[in-house]
């Protein structure tokens, strides 16, 4: 099994992976925007502006570090609070992505978000927001 959506290029500071994110997904796929629900990001990397995280933070900023899984001081309070809302409205830990990335490496890390998001239907990837593929419709049972 290889998905080749899953690249480091996707894999942003915090730990998030744009690759199943909405508005990653909505981007490439031309999924219609949705005023305040759907909009357009090509990848918190390749899109280069400052975010939530970065913007607090003056390791990211001055480029000390390049992720979060890099920081002696993980989770911050900003990342504690991320994290927080993504395990209760995704059951997704970005915490738990880091300690991977910076425990087992990004080639590990992308075989386990592989494992987790890719479309059991269709091969495609299922949206982490949505927990559902864009692509066939499959939509995964929440918690
Ligand atoms: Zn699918």
């Amino acid at each position: 099994m290889s998905n080749n959506k899953f690249t480091p290029e996707l894999i942003a500071p915090c730990g998030m992976n744009c690759a199943i994110c909405r508005g990653y997904i909505a981007y490439t796929q031309g999924i219609p925007r949705v005023r305040g629900k759907i909009t357009y990001c090509a990848g918190c990397l390749p899109r280069g502006k400052n975010c939530y995280i970065k913007r607090g933070c003056k390791k990211l900023s001055k480029h000390e570090i390049q992720s979060c899984s890099e920081c002696d001081a993980m989770p911050c309070e900003k990342l504690a609070h991320l994290d927080k809302r993504y395990r209760e409205r995704y059951d997704m830990s970005i915490v738990e992505n880091l300690k991977i990335l910076k425990e087992k490496g990004m080639a590990d890390f992308l075989k386990s978000q592989e494992e987790r998001y890719t479309c059991p239907s269709c091969g495609d990837v299922v949206c982490v927001h949505d927990a559902k593929c864009f692509v066939c419709g499959y939509t995964k049972e929440k918690l």
